[in-house]
């Protein structure tokens, strides 16, 4: 049966990273609601130009389309033996659409891995992070700066700071965060599935516990 793990968590808090790290040793496919997001505002789709009126302010995107990019992205091949979901579920109505979407492939959500740490690191993460415009490959200016300045070490694309990574936008989205997602925390706690993990130490530590949570 296919495997589905939730990375819940605050913005800058190190979900996309460690998603990635998990993408590639589990061989499931990485699905990060915010980069499919950056990908159709780069291609200038109607989606793109809808979600950037959200996303400049630190809001949520509206849940229908959010919902239904998902189901679409879910449905192609590579996520055939299961995905890594990063930065969806964000609010109530979306871990509902997801566990009727799950249904249909025979699975549900297994795990919920729950990522934290103090608002002043998520600050200083957000704030510091560099992305990839190629395939949004996660760099800090501090704690994991690219080779060669400006430049991403996987794919030679520019990289740059996300508009949206300003501080004052940083934590406007925080706010959001308590308000329309810290209720997932409840909703999979309560269906037994949330895993909290350490965010605060390196990279690499985080990784360890976070595969040392899912082992159990
Ligand atoms: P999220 O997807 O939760 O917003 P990211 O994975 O994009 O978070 O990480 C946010 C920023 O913090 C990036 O610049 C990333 O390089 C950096 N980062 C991620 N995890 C850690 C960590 N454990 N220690 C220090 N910096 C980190
Ligand atoms: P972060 O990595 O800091 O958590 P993301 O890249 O996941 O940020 O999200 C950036 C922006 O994209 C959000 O502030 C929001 O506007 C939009 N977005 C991403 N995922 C969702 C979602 N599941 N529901 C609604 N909006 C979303």
């Amino acid at each position: 049966m296919a495997t589905y793990i939730v990375l819940l968590g605050p913005p800058g808090v190190g979900k996309g990273t460690q998603a990635r790290i998990l993408s590639e040793t589990k061989k499931l496919a990485h699905i990060s609601s915010g980069d499919l997001f950056r990908e159709n505002l780069k291609n200038q789709t109607e989606l793109g130009k809808l979600a950037k009126s959200f996303m400049d302010k630190g809001e949520l995107v509206p849940d229908d389309v959010t919902i239904a990019m998902i189901k679409d992205r879910l449905s192609r091949p590579d996520c055939e033996a299961g995905a890594i979901l990063d930065g969806f579920p964000r609010t109530p109505a979306q871990a509902d659409a997801l566990e009727a979407m799950l249904k249909n492939f025979s699975g549900s959500v297994d795990a919920v891995p729950y990522i934290t740490a103090a608002e002043s690191i998520l600050i200083e993460r957000a704030s510091g992070r560099w992305t990839c415009r190629a395939q949004g490959h996660i760099y800090h200016e501090k704690f994991n700066p690219p080779q060669k300045d400006g430049v991403c070490d996987i794919d030679g694309s520019e990289v740059y700071q996300r508009e949206d990574d300003k501080v004052e936008t940083v934590t406007k989205r925080i706010r959001v965060y308590l308000e329309q997602t810290m209720p997932l925390v409840e909703y999979y706690r309560k269906a037994g599935k949330l895993i909290e993990v350490d965010g605060t130490r390196q990279v690499e530590q985080v990784t360890k516990t976070l595969f040392d949570a899912l082992k159990e």
